[in-house]
């Protein structure tokens, strides 16, 4: 397995604004997923999971995230990204815990910000990866390389 940079910091405080907002807006079936990311201007934004009753309707907490930096700040780039999930109200025994990014996310991320980093799960500590690594031969048009 490849070895990986140690969380920072700057990256565990991430998890817990991602963890924060979760915490504060958690609805079982509604808002599981908190998400987080740093722009490369150093400001943080959160976001949570919209689920929807007709689900395709439903957005990822990290397009939510990246949805208020845009409109904050327009094009600032993506330094570090995460998302973690609340577990339901019946696991007790579960804590909050950093999940990865959807195939969507992942695609969303890479446009925004192609040398985006993403903190993800990685046995007992989190690791981070560049947004790259978790999308090989990304989609294009065909035409574009
Ligand atoms: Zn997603």
């Amino acid at each position: 397995m490849k070895r990986r940079p140690k969380l920072g910091k700057a990256d565990k405080a991430l998890i817990a604004a991602a963890s924060s907002v979760i915490k504060r807006r958690y609805r079982d079936d509604w808002q599981e997923v908190g998400a987080a990311l740093r722009t490369r201007s150093g400001k943080i934004f959160t976001g949570v999971n919209l689920d929807a009753y007709l689900g395709r309707m439903a957005v990822c907490a990290e397009a939510v995230a990246l949805g208020r930096a845009v409109v904050d700040l327009g094009d600032a780039g993506i330094d570090m990204i995460v998302a973690v999930r609340h577990p339901p109200p019946d696991a007790k025994d579960q804590a909050i815990a950093v999940v990865s990014p959807c195939g969507a996310c992942r695609e969303l991320i890479f446009d925004y910000d192609p040398t985006a980093r993403v903190i993800v799960p990685n046995g007992s500590s989190p690791a981070v990866v560049p947004i790259g690594e978790l999308l090989p031969n990304k989609y294009t048009r065909g035409s574009e390389r």
